[in-house]
């Protein structure tokens, strides 16, 4: 999986200041950026977030590409409504039949036995696949053989709020591994760009309680600890 930070509004921390400022001020939202473009106020960010004066975070969105990740993570993806997406379409482009293609589980990986009927099963639909395109079935046709954990390429928008919801489910040790790389990736980026509005962010745990009813009992001891990649 390979997720590029493609753009982002410029100075993500300094514009939600100001824009929370304007609603306490009589003075111009560009007047307000300037002074915090030369000052920022990180004790604001934190009250706002603390507060949940969070429709300030809107303002801000981070877009970033996303290659080789299967059809099974980006299917959990799309529930996110309040995100903008644009993803491959089998319909019109055809699929590469190469073993790099179609995204292996660790679990698969790590077993040999499982690996061996894992890649005979992919090699099996996407010759079949070939077979039905050779025939002249339309691509959009011949994809429902391809299999679940074929890769996909997305472009991918979330404002800073909608990052922080996904960021608080996605990231629970409980989340399915593979969006859970994927948003810790995407954490990372948003952390280079904008470290104070991502200073905090993540799941319950981290901010000392535990969301889930049936909890893993693991908490991230803090965002380090959160930000590591998983072996
Ligand atoms: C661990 C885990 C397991 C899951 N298991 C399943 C499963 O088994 N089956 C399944 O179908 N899904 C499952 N899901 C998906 C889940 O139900 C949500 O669809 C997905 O997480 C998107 O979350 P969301 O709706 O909060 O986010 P978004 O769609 O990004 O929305 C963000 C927030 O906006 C608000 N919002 C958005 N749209 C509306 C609306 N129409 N009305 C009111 N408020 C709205 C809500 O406050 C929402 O939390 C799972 C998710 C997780 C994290």
């Amino acid at each position: 999986m390979q997720i590029t930070l493609l753009a982002h509004t410029p100075n993500p921390d300094e514009l939600v200041a100001a824009a929370a400022r304007i609603c306490y001020r009589d003075t111009t939202a560009a007047e307000l950026l300037q002074g915090e473009e030369e000052n920022l106020s990180r004790k604001l960010i934190a009250e706002l977030f603390a507060s949940g004066h969070t429709s300030t975070f809107e303002h801000v969105s981070f877009t970033f590409g996303i290659d080789g990740l299967s059809r099974v993570a980006s299917h959990q993806l799309v529930r996110h409504r309040l995100a903008s997406f644009s993803q491959q379409s089998q319909r019109y482009v055809k699929m590469t039949p190469d073993s790099e293609a179609v995204v292996v589980p660790p679990s698969v990986k790590a077993n040999p036995e499982a690996l061996t009927i894992y890649q005979d099963a992919v090699r099996t639909s996407q010759e079949a696949y070939a077979q039905l395109i050779a025939l002249g079935i339309p691509k959009e046709d011949a994809r429902f053989i391809l299999p679940h954990g074929h890769s996909t390429r997305l472009v991918l928008t979330m404002n800073a709020r909608e990052l922080h919801h996904f960021f608080g489910l996605r990231l629970c040790r409980r989340a399915q591994w593979e969006i859970h790389e994927l948003a810790r990736q995407m954490l990372a980026l948003c952390r280079e760009k904008a470290p104070v509005l991502f200073e905090n962010a993540g799941p319950s745990c981290i901010f000392g309680r535990c969301g889930e009813a049936r909890t893993c009992g693991k908490p991230y001891r803090d965002m380090e600890e959160l930000l590591r990649e998983t072996e």
